[in-house]
């Protein structure tokens, strides 16, 4: 597929992570030539399913991506994945919440973290009575008058839902995005809620209004999360090359490490914010800064394999959240032995045990011990990994949106950042961030047909 308009320079595409991967799946169905530049010898960036030899399926970052936003599961359908796609087993679907040192059910028929009835919600015991209370008078509280100003989560939730809400709300939404929740922006994170909160005057009332989807929230695939990249990778017939790190970006092309100097009619630079600071610095100094400006948060996974029988009950559970207000490093466990097929062998357990930024040897001992406290487990664990994300993970902090604006606002039309620092960490974010700075910079250039 050629497109007679394009000019002769390709768009040169910076990272090979899900961003990038999607922005050049883009061109490609453009007709658009384009070169994609990853200086990793590997595609995914931060999604990295690692097989191991004695058949567990370890999973660094993404375990899994939500269906709500179309943009990951149309990606997956356009390169043929239909066959792979699996979900998060409904026969172990056991999720507890630890507070007080103790592990609680989590409450049933939420919506993220809005109790859609108040009689399950209160007998949950998640908070105190007061607290959940509190939390359901949320349908009373008047909406705040529409404004474009920016606030923090917990202003936000302490507003709506009372102050001790926080350690309920706080591992839920925080976690996602590994973020201090007196810093991460409203309006770049969680825009859905503050427009509830404005079309029916509580979040609670809206989102009971809104029916939630039948069927699976969150997709992954049989293979692991790296299935979607390599797939689209395979797929991928232009100019593509691992091992190749960009050093600087120009409006009419990049410099690669050695100083090949790649001509392009524009650049799609998808890397995270912290490596992007650097490229744009000599071509777009005040750009530059405004990227270097954005913050990043750290978390660190651990990973812990054992034999079924180290623990003295089945571990047939997707994992536990923990109160923010517990005291302890750790902030969640996921069960990924229980929780999706094919990422343990038979008759052994696979947990993910999440800190914020915590050294990662200090964080496998707490991961052990807490696992041990937890579940009983039994000796020492079969093996362990690191997932190592130390300042890796994007924060957005108040004011994020108009910091974008900011920083679009310092660069040309042709050349754009994409990707989990801007618009959203989820995979589906990352493949539409992509997806739209492909278009975008093509019809900048006139390159539609
Ligand atoms: C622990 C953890 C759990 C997560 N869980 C989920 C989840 O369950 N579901 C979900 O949807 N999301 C999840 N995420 C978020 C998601 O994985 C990421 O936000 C997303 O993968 C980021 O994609 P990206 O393409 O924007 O960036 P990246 O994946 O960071 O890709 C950027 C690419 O640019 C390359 N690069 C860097 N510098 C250069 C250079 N100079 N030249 C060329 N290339 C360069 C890098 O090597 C990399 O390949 C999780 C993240 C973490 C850390």
């Amino acid at each position: 597929m050629t497109n007679a308009n394009h000019p002769t320079a390709p768009i040169i595409v910076v990272g090979a992570g899900m961003t990038g991967l999607a922005a050049a799946w883009e061109l490609q169905q453009r007709g658009v030539p384009y070169v994609l530049l990853e200086a990793g010898d590997y595609f995914g960036g931060k999604v990295q399913s690692e097989p191991t030899d004695d058949g567990f399926l370890v999973e660094k970052a993404a375990d899994a991506f939500i269906l709500g936003k179309p943009w990951a599961l149309e990606l997956a359908h356009e390169v043929g994945l239909q066959e792979e796609l699996i979900h998060p087993r409904e026969d172990t679907k056991k999720l507890y919440f630890l507070r007080g040192g103790k592990l609680l059910d989590f409450p049933q028929n939420l919506k993220m973290f809005v109790p859609l009835d108040d009689e399950t919600f209160l007998q949950s015991g998640v908070l105190s009575p007061e607290g959940l209370q509190r939390m359901l008078d949320e349908q009373h509280i008047p909406p705040k008058p529409p404004t474009d100003e920016d606030e923090s989560l917990a202003s936000f939730i302490t507003r709506r839902f009372g102050e001790e809400a926080m350690n309920f709300i706080v591992p839920l939404a925080a976690g996602i995005y590994v973020a201090n929740p007196y810093e991460l922006s409203m309006k770049a994170a969680f825009p859905q809620f503050l427009a509830l909160e404005q079309k029916y005057g509580s979040v609670i009332a809206g989102s009971r209004a809104t029916p939630r989807a039948a069927g699976p929230v969150f997709g992954s695939f049989r293979g692991g999360m790296s299935t979607l990249a390599n797939a689209v990778a395979a797929r991928l017939t232009g100019d593509v090359r691992l091992n190749t790190p960009v050093l600087r970006v120009h409006s009419d092309g990049v410099t690669v490490a050695g100083g090949e100097k790649i001509a392009g009619s524009g650049v799609i630079l998808t890397t995270p914010a912290w490596y992007a600071a650097p490229m744009l610095h000599q071509s777009f100094p005040e750009a530059s800064a405004l990227v270097g400006e954005l913050k990043a948060n750290g978390s660190v996974a651990v990973i812990l394999a054992y034999r079924a029988e180290q623990f003295p009950q089945n571990m047939h559970l997707h994992g536990l959240q923990v109160a923010a207000d517990e005291g302890i490093e750790m902030k969640a466990i996921t069960v990924h032995s229980a929780k999706m097929h094919g990422r343990a062998p038979d008759g052994h357990v696979l947990v993910r045990v999440f800190f914020k930024d915590l050294e990662p040897a200090k964080a496998r001992a707490e991961a052990e011990r807490e696992v041990a406290r937890l579940f009983g487990a039994q000796g020492e664990p079969l093996w362990y990994a690191y997932a190592d994300w130390r300042g890796k993970n994007p924060a957005y902090q108040v004011g994020h949106l108009e910091h974008l604006a900011r920083i679009r606002a310092a660069l040309p039309d042709n050349v754009r950042v994409a990707g989990a620092s801007y618009t959203g960490v989820g995979i589906p974010d990352c493949v539409n961030a992509g997806r739209t700075a492909a278009r975008e910079v093509v019809t900048t250039l006139n390159l539609d047909a």
